[in-house]
């Protein structure tokens, strides 16, 4: 188990912990949002939250609740920036929809799946994941997006979006976090442990993976995003500079009319520059200033009055901005001609140099005999105070501007002015462009303090805005403007790809079906495991227990594994036997075939085996096999028979002996009670006739069942010599119909032999004598069973190799239960058959013995009220 430091195991500690991990996963997973916005396709911390309620409890739901708080606080909500009642409400809000989220899921889980699980079925994989998962997570995406709805930190479009997003994020975050710290804190330990490398370690990968190629795609996502962003600002920017440079143009006209006639009157001026601010917007005046040497003052301020201007007297502003007359100076640059007059007016006469900003430009503007501009100015013609410049364009007496620089102050005759406001220049400059897609800023920094001449605070720009900021700084009438064009969050919300998101949850949702089948297959083969480890044991706990012994052996004989009882019938140690070949404790299995022992599967066989002192045991052995990849195992039983042996012998001595010795004097009573039936000693009176009859048939039944007894213990112990010989079949089946043709006339049963499917010759290896023997017993039995006046056949025919003789009855058949036992010793389907019809129940066992000593086969077919057939086969002879 990953064990946590001893600190980390209280409950205050764990809860810490929890909401560490909660906050610190959180911010890495938002890092991968798609700004603007907090859409990341992973948020693992649910995950661990779901996990950590599980195994710890729902205690946990504290840490949970506090990891969430934190983390919210910190990303700040837009507009939250700084921690407010609001911003809390709101954190708090989102991480109580989290905390029910969690116990929720979990206590689903605990209900339908339960916990601690080993995960090892698809069923509680496939219900785990979903229940803690997509279902689970519908309500924190619910909650949190409701809360930030309600909060106003999100707008009404964005909620839908908000929620998928959300919910998605979430689900994938549990789908791949759960089942990690499952493996690195759950219980059972030993599988989840060896869960690490291989579900862990791969869905680690893979999600890396993932993680990478989404943050690839972003970063061309927001490449592109650029270009196109700063392709709109320079065409903007171009667009602004072209705008100053045909107010310059505006203005040399104006200088160009004064060259033009010595005298321009205000009437003319009024009509040449009437127009002029309807085709430039933000000009609000135009203006003619004539410059006015000091000797020059007195004469101009008269000629100003006579044009009407009662009281004209050349004036500037003091520092609070009153109009007073002017100063003495070396030269004032009065206002004489302004257009539009009326809303001019009171500008006439003021000396513009008298203000060191303009005067600035005034000089330069003389100097350079080009358009100068002023820094920024509050206009006086405005109520409020917007940013405006002046440009000045100079007029020298000379008509051209003179080459040199004191013949362009000493000729200068005055210049011509527009009073510019540059908010309106800027809004109708760029009125083409899709304004409300940018934020621009225009600002004169000639000066270190950048001065602003339009625009809003760039500085609100969220940080992921800040590198698509476009900047661009140029001259402009002599001083240096800066413009900077940044993209809307409108804009970016608009231009925002789902694509890189979507690729990156398709291909976590990946991630975690890997994750899925991974913990499938894992879990099926820790179930194959246990069930081989149960299987294992049972198997042992039999082979250590069965009373009978078991051996396995290889196919080249060599024993791979014995049971004690084995070990204690032949004699040696469990150890010892292990290696050792198989022939050498039963000489039987030495250097069998691979075929040999296929042929002896599931048949029981007797053997002899030999223990550790060289003694003989008697066994009976069964044999079974099963194949391992490469090779194939043989099972040995066996089973002890000497004791069983033992006893069976004695039993037939001792029946042997006692038939032995009744036959003798059996055959004797037989012969007298012959003897006296037959009236060898005079005629009996009919009592004593029938009662010696009875003696008589009694007897003779005791014959039949000592020879049948003592044939049988002759057969089994091998004692009854049979004497195979090749001989005619034909002959042979025509005896036996002889013999018996007495037999079935006491029955009234008629006897029949059908012996035209044979050939001319049939030739046979069997002992005559037994198979009369065996002929007899059939036929008997067939016509015992018949009713008088029917009819027993006898047919045979070549089957094969083989000749199958055939004897067939339309008596009883034979009834179902008996027919297992039939060839069994002393067995009779009805016990008052012995008494009714006569008979040992030693007959068909005698039977297939014999069939079987001469290499043929016995068997029946029967049914029930309509007879009987019993046939064997014998193996043609072609000798
Ligand atoms: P048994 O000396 O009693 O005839 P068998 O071994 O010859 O002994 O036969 C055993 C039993 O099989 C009979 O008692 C009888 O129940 C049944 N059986 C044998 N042959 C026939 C037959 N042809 N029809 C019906 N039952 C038969």
């Amino acid at each position: 188990m990953l064990s946590l430091p001893a600190f980390a195991t209280g409950l205050p500690a764990r809860v810490l912990l929890l909401a560490l991990a909660y906050a610190v996963s959180g911010h890495l997973a938002l890092m991968l949002a798609i700004p603007p916005g907090f859409a990341s396709a992973i948020f693992p911390p649910v995950g661990i939250a779901l996990a950590a309620v599980l195994i710890w409890g729902y205690p946990m739901l504290a840490g949970v609740f506090l990891g969430s708080t934190l983390l919210n606080l910190s990303i700040g909500f837009s507009g939250f920036e700084h921690l407010s009642l609001k911003g809390l409400l709101i954190a708090m809000g989102i991480a109580l929809g989290t905390s029910v989220q969690s116990l929720i899921g979990a206590w689903l889980i605990r209900r339908f799946v339960g916990f601690p699980t080993p995960l090892d079925t698809e069923r509680s994989i496939f219900l785990l994941l979903m229940l803690g998962g997509p279902l689970a997570c519908l309500i924190s995406a619910s909650a949190g997006v409701g809360v930030l709805y309600a909060g106003q930190a999100i707008s009404g479009a964005q909620v839908s979006f908000s929620w998928w997003t959300w919910w998605v994020g979430d689900c994938i975050g549990v789908l791949i976090a759960t089942p990690l710290m499952f493996i690195l804190f759950a219980e059972p330990r030993a599988l989840w442990r060896s869960r690490a490398t291989s579900v862990g370690l791969p869905l680690l990968v893979s999600c890396a993976i993932m993680v990478l190629i989404f943050i690839r795609a972003g970063t061309a996502e927001q490449d592109n995003l650029r270009l196109r962003t700063h392709e709109q600002a320079k065409m903007m920017a171009a667009t602004l500079k072209f705008r100053f440079e045909l107010y310059n143009r505006a203005l040399q006209s104006i200088e160009r009319l004064f060259a033009a006639s010595q005298q321009v009157s205000r009437d003319e001026f009024a009509t040449f520059v009437g127009r002029l601010p309807i085709a430039y917007p933000g000009i609000l005046a135009l203006s003619w200033n004539a410059r006015v040497s000091a000797d020059q003052r007195s004469a101009y301020e008269s000629e100003m009055a006579a044009a009407g201007f009662a009281d004209f007297q050349i004036r500037q502003r003091d520092s609070l901005g009153a109009l007073l007359p002017a100063e003495q100076r070396g030269s004032y640059v009065p206002v004489t001609f302004i257009e539009p007059f009326a809303s001019n007016a009171p500008a006439v006469g003021y000396d513009v140099a008298s203000d060191p900003t303009r005067r600035a430009a005034l000089e330069r503007a003389r100097d350079n005999a080009t358009a100068a501009m002023t820094a920024p100015i509050g206009l006086v013609q405005d109520d409020r105070q917007q940013p405006g410049v002046l440009l000045f364009y100079p007029l020298y007496r000379s008509h051209q501007p003179p080459a040199e620089l004191v013949e362009r102050r000493r000729q200068l005759r005055g210049y011509a002015v527009a009073v510019i406001r540059t908010d309106q220049l800027v809004d109708f400059a760029l009125g083409n462009y899709p304004r409300q897609d940018f934020h621009l800023r225009l600002s004169d920094i000639s000066e270190p303090d950048p001065m602003p001449l339009y625009g809003q605070d760039l500085a609100a720009l969220p940080a992921y805005a800040q590198p698509l900021v476009w900047q661009e700084d140029w001259d402009q009438g002599g001083r240096r403007l800066r413009i900077e064009i940044a993209p809307s969050e409108a804009f970016l919300l608009e231009q925002r790809s789902l694509q890189s998101w979507a690729v990156l949850a398709g291909g976590l949702v990946l991630c975690s079906l890997l994750g899925g089948l991974l913990l499938t297959i894992t879990g099926r083969a820790e179930q194959v495991r246990r069930q081989v480890e149960q299987r294992t044991l049972e198997l042992s706990a039999i082979l250590e227990h069965a009373a009978e012994g078991i051996l396995i052996f290889d196919q080249q004989g060599l024993i791979e594994r014995a049971n004690p009882a084995s070990a204690d019938l032949f004699g040696y140690r469990i150890e010892e036997l292990a290696g050792q070949p198989i022939g050498r404790l039963i000489p039987a299995l030495h250097g069998c075939s691979a075929a040999t022992l296929q042929a002896q599967l599931g048949r029981a066989r007797e053997v002899s085996g030999s223990h550790a002192c060289n003694q003989q045991l008697e066994l009976e052995i069964s044999l079974g096999s099963y194949e391992l990849p490469g090779r194939r195992l043989y099972i040995c039983m066996l089973h002890d028979i000497g004791e069983r042996k033992r006893v069976e012998r004695l039993k037939s001595e001792f029946i042997a002996t006692v038939s032995h010795e009744l036959r003798t004097p059996l055959t004797s009573i037989k012969g007298s009670l012959g003897l006296l039936g037959a009236g060898a000693v005079g005629e009996l009176p009919p009592q004593v006739h029938d009662l010696v009859r009875i003696a008589q048939s009694n007897s003779e039944r005791l014959v039949c069942l000592v020879n049948d007894i003592l044939d049988v213990e002759k057969l089994e112990f091998g004692q009854a010599g049979i004497n195979l010989s090749c001989t005619d079949l034909r002959p042979l089946l025509h005896e036996a119909l002889a013999h018996n043709l007495g037999y079935a006339d006491a029955f009234q049963v008629r006897l029949q032999l059908d012996d035209s499917a044979l050939p001319a010759q049939v030739m046979v290896e069997v002992d005559t004598l037994r198979l009369q023997q065996v002929l007899s017993n059939l036929i008997a039995n067939a016509v015992k069973f018949s009713e008088p006046q029917q009819q027993v056949d006898i047919s045979a025919a070549i089957v094969d190799a083989s000749v199958r003789i055939q004897v067939r009855d339309h008596g009883p058949g034979i009834p179902d239960e008996f027919r297992p036992r039939i060839f069994q010793k002393f067995a009779q389907a009805d016990a008052s058959d012995s008494r009714r019809r006569g008979g040992t129940g030693l007959g068909l066992s005698i039977c297939k013995t014999l069939v079987e000593r001469m290499h043929g086969q016995i068997g029946y077919s029967s049914v029930v009220d309509q007879g009987s057939t019993f046939y064997f086969s014998l193996p043609l002879s072609h000798a």
